[in-house]
């Protein structure tokens, strides 16, 4: 879907599918000169972080493992609490392995930073991650994200895999949701 396909639905375009495009470009060619020689596994987080992970792990000129994660956050209202269940966990053996996180948004920073001691605490050999999308003025928690794509604004946004009630995932490009869809 694109942008002009729900543009009454958005208020600020915030990164188009070019933009998307250049920057994944840009983190797989850090991530083949840093894990050269090395086959790392990704591991994506369920649901948003698909459309990264699709076109990251297609972007890379290396071998690599792709596995998924599916968690979610605890909490009284639509914010992240911090206490995370698993729901559906990796097949892969962590044991030695180096481990990239591969997620969507940075928002408090709560479910990755327990998601990061999670897999630090199966005996990988290093746990690192990539996020496209980061809101610096939304974290709770200091997270160290090795690869990021973009700092955006404290806002509701979706595509690229973001949802508002599993809609507009299919969005190529990433936009803030206008509030009239939601309120
Ligand atoms: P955190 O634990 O960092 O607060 O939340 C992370 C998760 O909340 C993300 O993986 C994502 O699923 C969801 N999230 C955070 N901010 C946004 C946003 O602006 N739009 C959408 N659609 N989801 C978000
Ligand atoms: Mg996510
Ligand atoms: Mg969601």
């Amino acid at each position: 879907m694109r942008l002009d396909d729900v543009r009454d639905d958005l208020t600020d375009v915030l990164l188009t599918e070019e933009q998307i495009h250049d920057k994944i470009a840009e983190l797989a060619r850090r991530i083949e000169a840093d894990y050269a020689g090395r086959k790392p596994l990704l591991v994506g987080v369920l649901k948003g972080a698909v459309m990264v992970m699709a076109d990251l792990a297609r972007e890379l000129r290396m071998h690599i493992d792709m596995d998924w994660m599916a968690v979610s956050s605890y909490g009284a209202g639509t914010k992240s609490s911090g206490v995370v269940r698993i729901l559906k966990d990796l097949d892969t053996d962590l044991s030695g392995r180096d481990v990239l996180i591969v997620e969507d948004i940075i928002d408090s920073g709560l479910t990755l930073s327990w998601l990061l001691g999670n897999l630090q605490s199966r005996g990988a050999a290093s746990v690192k991650i990539c996020a496209l999308l980061r809101k610096p003025d939304a974290a709770k928690v200091e997270v160290d994200v090795e690869y990021i794509g973009f700092d955006i604004p404290n806002d509701f946004v979706v595509g690229y895999g973001l949802d508002y009630a599993e809609s507009y995932r299919n969005l190529r490009g990433v936009a803030v949701l206008a509030p009239h869809v939601y309120e």
